[in-house]
C-alpha cells in the first residue's frame, strides 16, 4: 500500500513465508539454551613436526527437536543479528573450558568468537570466569576471530584482544585469505596462529595457484613467528603438499571430523591413529 494504489507485489507471499521461517527459527533459538539443545563437537588439530595432537576446535551443533542437526552456518548469523550470540557464545566458552579441563592430555581448546560478542563488553569477564570455574589455565584457551571482528570498532576490539593476550589466552586469525584485508590485520595485532581457509586447500589440487598461496602464507607465518594451520584437509595428497609447503599444523576430515565429547575422549585415550605421510624428502 505504501507504494500506492494499483501496485502489485507478486513476491510478497514468498517473502512472508521466509519471514515466518526466520521468526520461527528465532523463537526456537531463544528456547534452545534452556532446553539444552546445543552441543559442542571437537575437531582435532595435528602438529606436523611431531604428528601429535595439539588442540581441538569447539564447533557448536544445534540438535533441534524437529529439524534434527542444524548447521551453525544456518543459525549463527541470525543469532548474531538478534544479539542471541552473546548468551550462546557465553555457553560455548564455559562448556569448552569445562570439557577441555576433563581431557586426559593438556591440549588447547579453540573457541570461535563472533563480532557481536566482541561488542558486548562482557567477553573478557566471561572468559576469566569460565577459566577459573573450569580450573583451566588461560594458556590452554584459544579464541578464533575472523576479519569481521576487526572491521568493527577497531580501537575497542584491539584493546579487548590485548587484554585477552595479557591473560595468556591465544588468538588465531580464522579463514585467513578470504577477506579483503587479511594482511593489514596481521599488522594490527600479533596473532599466535593463522588458519588458512579451506578454499585454498581445496584449490590446491586443480589450480597451481592454490599451492603457491599456501606456500606464501606458510612463509609469512614463519617470518612473523605464527603457527599456520591448514583447514579442511581431506586427502593424503593435500596433506603431503601442505607439509611440503611448510604449514605447521593441519585440521580436516582426513585427521578427524568434529567429534562429540565422548568420542574425542575415546580418541585421546587410544593414542594417535593419524595418517602418516612420507617425509618431504622421500623420493617416492
Ligand atoms: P570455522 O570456524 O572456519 O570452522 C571450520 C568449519 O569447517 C567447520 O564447519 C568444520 O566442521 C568444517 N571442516 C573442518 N574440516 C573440514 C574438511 O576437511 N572438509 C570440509 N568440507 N569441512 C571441514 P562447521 O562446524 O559447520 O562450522 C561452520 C562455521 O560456523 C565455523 O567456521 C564458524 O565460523 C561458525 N561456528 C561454529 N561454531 C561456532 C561457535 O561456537 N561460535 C561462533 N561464533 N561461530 C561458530
Ligand atoms: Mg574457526
Ligand atoms: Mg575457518
Ligand atoms: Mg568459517
Amino acid at each position: 500500500k505504501l507504494d500506492g494504489r494499483g501496485t502489485f507485489r507478486f513476491f510478497e507471499p514468498a517473502m512472508d513465508a521466509r519471514m515466518q521461517a526466520r521468526r520461527r527459527l528465532e523463537l526456537d533459538m531463544r528456547q534452545a539454551l534452556a532446553r539444552r539443545e546445543f552441543q559442542l563437537h571437537y575437531q582435532p588439530q595435528l602438529n606436523l613436526a611431531d604428528e601429535r595432537l595439539v588442540g581441538c576446535e569447539a564447533l557448536i551443533r544445534w540438535r533441534h527437536p524437529e529439524r534434527g542437526l542444524v548447521s551453525p552456518l544456518d543459525f549463527i548469523p541470525l543469532a548474531e543479528e538478534i544479539g542471541l550470540i552473546v548468551p550462546i557464545g557465553e555457553w560455548v566458552i564455559r562448556q569448552a573450558c569445562r570439557d577441555a579441563a576433563s581431557w586426559p592430555r593438556p591440549l588447547s581448546v579453540a573457541v570461535n568468537v563472533s563480532p557481536a560478542q566482541f561488542k558486548s563488553d562482557r567477553l573478557v569477564e566471561t572468559i576469566v570466569s569460565a577459566l577459573s570455574h573450569a580450573g583451566l589455565p588461560a594458556s590452554r584457551l584459544e579464541i578464533e576471530i575472523t576479519e569481521g571482528v576487526l572491521l568493527q570498532d577497531n580501537e575497542k576490539t584491539l584493546h579487548t584482544l590485548h587484554r585477552l593476550r595479557a591473560l595468556g589466552v591465544r588468538v588465531s586469525m580464522d579463514d585467513f585469505g578470504t577477506g579483503y584485508s587479511s594482511l593489514s590485520y596481521l599488522r594490527a595485532f600479533p596473532f599466535d596462529k593463522i588458519k588458512i581457509d579451506r578454499s585454498f586447500v581445496s584449490d590446491m589440487e586443480d589450480k597451481a595457484d592454490g599451492e603457491a598461496i599456501i606456500r606464501a602464507i606458510a612463509g609469512l607465518g614463519r617470518s612473523l613467528g605464527m603457527t599456520t594451520v591448514a583447514e579442511g584437509v581431506e586427502t593424503a595428497e593435500q596433506l603431503r603438499r601442505i607439509r611440503a609447503e611448510g604449514c605447521t599444523d593441519v585440521q580436516g576430515y582426513l585427521i578427524s571430523k568434529p567429534l562429540p565429547p565422548d568420542d574425542l575422549l575415546r580418541l585421546l585415550a587410544a593414542g594417535s591413529p593419524f595418517p602418516r605421510t612420507p617425509p618431504v624428502s622421500d623420493p617416492s
